[in-house]
C-alpha cells in the first residue's frame, strides 16, 4: 500500500514539482520549502553572539538600537537572496514564517530575546500589501514568535506615507524619503517595554531607522533589530 501511496507522490510532484527556495533543486520528501544543502550551507552571521557588530554599528549616531543582528548576508546570487525574492515576489508565504522559526531557534541559544516584550513587523503601505496580500515581515514575525514564545503586535507600528522606488538614491536621499513615514498607534501599548522590529532584508537601515525614531519618542521604550540578511557594505 505504501509503494501505491509513494508512486502517488511521485507523480504529483512530476506534475507540480517542489522546489527549494534557495537554489531551485527538487525537493526531497522529507524537505520542507528549503534543501539540506541549503540549511546547511546558508551562510550565518552570527552577529547575535557579538555586541558591536557590523549591524549594531549601521545605527549609531542615527537613532539608539539596544541590539541588531541579521541571519545572513544579503549578497548577489546568493541563496538567501532567493529564499527572500521566493516570499517577496513569488507568493511562497510560508517560506518566511520557516525562515523567522530558524532564525529564532538559533537567537534562543543566546541573550539576544532576553527582555524582548513584543515582535514589531515593519509595516508595509497599506496599498502594497492589498497588492501582494500579505507583508512578508509578518510572516517571518510569526515564526519568530512561533518558538519564542514572544508575541506579535501589528496593531503598534503605521506606515503613513507610500514612498516611492528607493533604489538608485543615495543615503541621505532615502533617509529625507523615509523620514515621517511611521506612526506609533497605540504608545501607551509600548511604554517601558523593549520591542524588536523585524524586516526581511537591511541595506542602508534607514526604513528601520525611521521606525525606530517614531518608537523612541515614547517614555522608557527600548528597541532591537532583527533582519533575514544585511546586505555587505
Ligand atoms: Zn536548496
Amino acid at each position: 500500500m505504501k509503494y501505491i501511496y509513494e508512486l502517488w507522490d511521485d507523480f504529483i510532484s512530476l506534475l507540480f514539482p517542489r522546489l527549494c527556495c534557495g537554489c531551485g533543486t527538487h525537493l526531497l520528501r522529507n524537505e520542507k520549502l528549503i534543501c539540506t544543502e541549503c540549511y546547511v550551507s546558508i551562510p550565518r552571521t552570527n552577529y547575535h553572539l557579538t555586541v558591536e557588530n557590523p549591524v549594531e554599528k549601521l545605527f549609531w549616531g542615527r537613532c539608539n538600537i539596544t541590539r541588531a543582528s541579521a541571519f545572513s548576508y544579503y549578497t548577489k546570487g546568493s541563496r538567501i537572496r532567493k529564499i527572500i525574492h521566493s516570499l517577496k515576489y513569488k507568493g511562497i508565504r510560508e517560506i518566511g514564517t520557516e525562515m523567522g522559526r530558524i532564525y529564532a531557534a538559533s537567537l534562543k541559544n543566546s541573550d539576544f530575546l532576553n527582555g524582548i516584550d513584543m515582535i514589531i513587523p515593519v509595516p508595509l503601505h497599506p496599498s502594497r500589501e492589498r497588492r501582494r496580500g500579505y507583508n512578508q515581515s509578518d510572516l517571518i514575525c510569526e515564526g519568530i514568535s512561533e518558538i519564542s514564545g514572544i508575541p506579535v503586535r501589528k496593531d503598534i507600528l503605521r506606515r503613513v506615507v507610500l514612498s516611492d522606488t528607493q533604489t538608485r538614491r543615495s543615503r541621505y536621499e532615502r533617509w529625507l524619503n523615509v523620514d515621517g513615514i511611521f506612526d506609533v498607534a497605540v504608545p501607551l501599548a509600548i511604554e517601558g517595554k523593549h520591542l524588536l522590529i523585524v524586516d526581511d532584508v537591511i541595506t542602508t537601515g534607514s526604513t528601520i531607522e525611521a521606525c525606530a525614531n517614531e518608537i523612541l519618542k515614547v517614555k522608557d521604550v527600548k528597541v532591537s533589530v532583527i533582519a533575514l540578511a544585511v546586505a555587505v557594505m
